[in-house]
């Protein structure tokens, strides 16, 4: 069966398409600058040549009517027509009270619309790419993967916040957690590559990108994550200020006289390494200004490194022991440095990497050093395909 798996931005549609007999991408492309002048479509087709077409898309219905023509197309098209398409797997940033995938019909995108008031930016976007897939592919099944989902199962100990109780079920408040496909992937290969099946390991998933949250997994649940009713709180982020006495936020709204939507751009723009250093918010940058002595961008990736070596200390109470340890996504899987920052004197905990086997960028590679009790790995992140496994066990379950 070939599957096609979108990801949906507001601005942005990114895809791939699945040939699941043997997991392979036919192709994968994107289209950006939905709805601004200059919008451009790059496909690549595997093992032919990349096809560029700039044009103008107002809207997703358009930006994926043009994907759908990239993968038909006679010269760069990995497929004859339509049909072969067996489903549609969308990434869904926000799926509430949902624990697994859903197909879509009216009921479940009534549902999905109803979550864009707790993540508009986010599910908004995804809305619409399930709309456009419906009026152009309306015979084929649509599935939603949520970044919620995985963490679904976390005890109401780890997912409800000491608020009044009875406001926080009027207004559907608690811990969600974010990055789940990310995380579920990662654990369930971890799992795969010490041989043992990921209900019987203790395992916690470092998923550190421009956005970055931690998970603890436990008999191979999410059973507390550090992203929280929103993807704001955790660890220090790009632009995100991740965790912070909340009463700050108040404390400036007087003093400032800062707006609610001043207050969100401030956490989830401006702050993080970026608000820190006031050199930038990737840590490629971050590293290179630290070469040049900059302090402010020292003081950036220490608090980064230490807020990740609070997070997995306190998993590793939480799950009573640990496993496995994994590093994905941009940062975990390329920066040898922030991994060995994280790790640097957690041998009390039974983690101790390998030096030379550390150095690996964007390659799954184990890097335990020697005589460590924890297995600690590096393995890139794969949401699109999690998304397409996902979606071929739902349509084949009928
Ligand atoms: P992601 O959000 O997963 O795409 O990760 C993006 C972030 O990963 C970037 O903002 C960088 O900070 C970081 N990153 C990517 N490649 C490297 C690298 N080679 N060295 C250090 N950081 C990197």
């Amino acid at each position: 069966m070939k599957i096609l798996v979108l990801n949906c931005g507001s601005s942005s549609v990114k895809y791939q398409l699945f040939d699941m007999a043997d997991e392979t991408v036919l192709a994968r492309g994107l289209v950006e600058r939905i709805g601004i002048p200059g919008s451009v479509l790059t496909h690549r087709p595997t093992g032919k040549n990349k096809l560029v077409r700039e044009a103008e898309i107002t809207d997703h219905k358009a930006a994926v009517r043009l994907c759908l023509e990239a993968l038909t197309d006679q010269q760069h098209g990995v497929i004859k027509d339509y049909s072969e398409i067996g489903a549609v797997g969308h990434r869904i940033v926000h799926g509430g009270d949902f624990c697994d995938s859903v197909l879509i019909t009216q009921e479940t995108k009534a549902i999905i619309s109803d979550l864009v008031k707790l993540a508009p930016l986010h599910n908004g976007p995804g809305l619409r790419g399930i709309e456009a897939c419906e009026a152009i592919l309306p015979a084929t099944p649509q599935v939603a993967v949520f970044d919620t989902a995985f963490h679904q199962s976390m005890p109401p100990h780890a997912y409800t916040y000491s608020l009044p109780y009875e406001l926080c079920q009027r207004h559907h408040i608690r811990r969600y957690g974010f990055h789940g496909t990310s995380h579920k992937y990662v654990a369930l290969r971890a799992a795969n590559l010490v041989d043992k099946p990921l209900a019987e390991l203790k395992v916690i998933t470092c998923h550190l990108g421009n956005g970055s949250s931690i998970t603890a997994v436990k008999n191979g649940r999410s059973w507390d994550t550090s992203m929280g009713f929103t993807p704001l709180a955790g660890l220090t982020m790009g632009t995100r200020c991740g965790d912070i006495d909340p009463a700050i936020v108040t404390f400036l709204m007087e003093k400032e006289g800062y707006t609610p939507a001043d207050m969100d751009r401030l956490m989830n723009r401006q702050s993080g390494v970026l608000g820190v250093s006031g050199v930038s918010s990737d840590f490629r940058d971050i590293e290179a200004a630290m070469a040049e002595g900059n302090e402010r961008a020292r003081l950036a990736w220490d608090i980064f490194v230490h807020t990740a070596k609070k997070y997995i200390g306190a998993y590793v109470a939480v799950l009573n022991g640990l496993d496995v340890l994994v590093f994905t996504a941009g940062l975990g899987e390329n920066s040898p440095e922030a991994r060995e920052a994280i790790c640097r004197d957690m041998d009390y905990l039974g983690i101790k990497i390998d030096p030379g086997e550390n150095r690996v960028r964007g390659q799954e590679k184990e890097i335990t050093a020697p005589g460590a009790r924890v297995r600690t790995f590096v393995i890139p992140t794969n949401e699109e395909l999690m998304i397409a496994r996902e979606t071929m066990a739902f349509v084949q379950a009928g």
